[in-house]
């Protein structure tokens, strides 16, 4: 690595948005330094940086200290379970990496002198009672509910982040990312776009919860990618909405799955997650006034290539169960 090119940290870089992440500022010829404990991640994300002159990659829990040696001019915070399947699965985990692996992120930034994105959530809002939800909205969030392990862990995430940036002048970025999809997500983590896909793949009946009423808006990875970019590199330190304003019910979605897909499958119903958010849609005036940046992606497109990438799975893959335990997923993971 020459010491010339500007260089990043990247946490949860063998993840969904942490591999693209990797891909782009190696792409915009930075040196990229990948961190990851593949609690959810996958090695597969980023085999093809393995032999890139400008990537590294460093297996660590950043809720334990991380020691990097040499520069630092960025460090983008990724790493987190952020499936509510797994974050049930691994509360403790998800509390620790919010808050001790933020902490941990934060002191690097400060002892580096570098400049620090958090990859913070639309979970920040809650079950949001105002709607399409904008910056300054406080959230309705219920902490010892099943989803406050993250929410919280989010919350405390900016808080600590923002006290980094008021009281040690660390320069901070705070992305509100909100539902993003794409090339590279878990196909079994339970999140609704895998979900309907690997179901379609399989031949089962697609499942929505609740009567399907309820509402997301989807991003396309490459969208939020460039969104992300732009946030680092601008000077704005308080929290931007970062996410499609397309809004759409689930029970329509899955319509639109079927169609995309082709299959002769049917829906079912089953209950309502507990505090599954009814609504939401991100206000993204701001990022379009401070980083000129909008959605540019169809869900037509985004979702057709994301089918695309599902499809050229392995059969194996498409038939996994995600684990019964802890313990279990653990093991497997390590074999
Ligand atoms: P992901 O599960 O695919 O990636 C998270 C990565 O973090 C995984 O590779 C995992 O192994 C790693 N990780 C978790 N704990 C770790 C630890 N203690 N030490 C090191 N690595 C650890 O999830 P994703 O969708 O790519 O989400 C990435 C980040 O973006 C998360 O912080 C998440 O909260 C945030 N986010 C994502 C979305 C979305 O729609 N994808 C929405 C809002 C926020
Ligand atoms: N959902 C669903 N069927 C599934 C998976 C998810 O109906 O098989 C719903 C879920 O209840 C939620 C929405 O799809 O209302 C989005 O869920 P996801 O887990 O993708 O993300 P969330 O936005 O809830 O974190």
């Amino acid at each position: 690595m020459s010491q010339s090119k500007k260089r990043v940290l990247i946490t949860g870089a063998a993840g969904f948005l942490g591999s693209h992440l990797c891909d782009r500022f190696v792409k915009e010829g930075y040196e990229v330094i990948g961190m990851d404990n593949f609690i959810t991640g996958s090695y597969n994300n980023i085999k093809h940086l393995a032999d890139h002159p400008d990537f590294r990659f460093i297996e660590h829990d950043v809720c334990n200290h991380i020691s990097i040696e040499g520069k630092l001019d960025y460090i983008l915070h990724f790493a987190s379970p952020a499936s509510p399947i797994d974050y049930l699965k691994i509360p403790i985990q998800t509390l620790k990496v919010g808050s001790l692996g933020t902490h941990n992120c934060l002191g690097l930034a400060l002892a580096k002198e570098a400049t620090i994105l958090i990859a913070s959530t639309s979970e920040i809002y809650g079950d949001p009672l105002v709607h399409p939800q904008t910056e300054d909205y406080y959230g309705n969030v219920n902490s010892v509910g099943p989803r406050g392990v993250y929410d919280e862990a989010k919350r405390f995430q900016e808080a600590i982040t923002m006290a980094y940036h008021t009281f040690h002048k660390v320069p901070v970025r705070i992305a509100r990312i909100f539902n993003t999809y794409g090339p590279r997500m878990r196909l079994n983590d339970g999140r609704v776009i895998p979900a309907f896909i690997g179901q379609a793949l399989r031949g089962e009946d697609l499942t929505v919860f609740g009567d399907g009423s309820q509402t997301r808006s989807f991003c396309f990875i490459d969208d939020q990618v460039e969104g992300l970019y732009r946030l680092l590199l601008s000077k704005y330190s308080q929290p931007v909405n970062i996410g499609n304003p397309s809004e759409i019910s689930i029970r329509d979605f899955a319509s639109e799955i079927i169609s995309l897909t082709g299959i002769t499958q049917k829906v079912i119903y089953k209950d309502l997650p507990v505090n599954d958010p009814l609504q939401r849609r991100p206000d993204i005036s701001l990022a379009k006034k401070v980083l000129g940046w909008e959605p540019k992606v169809e869900r037509t497109i985004g979702l057709q290539k994301t089918y695309e990438y599902f499809k050229g799975l392995s059969s194996e893959m498409l038939h996994k169960k995600e684990h019964k335990s802890f313990d279990d997923y653990i093991k497997t993971k390590k074999a």
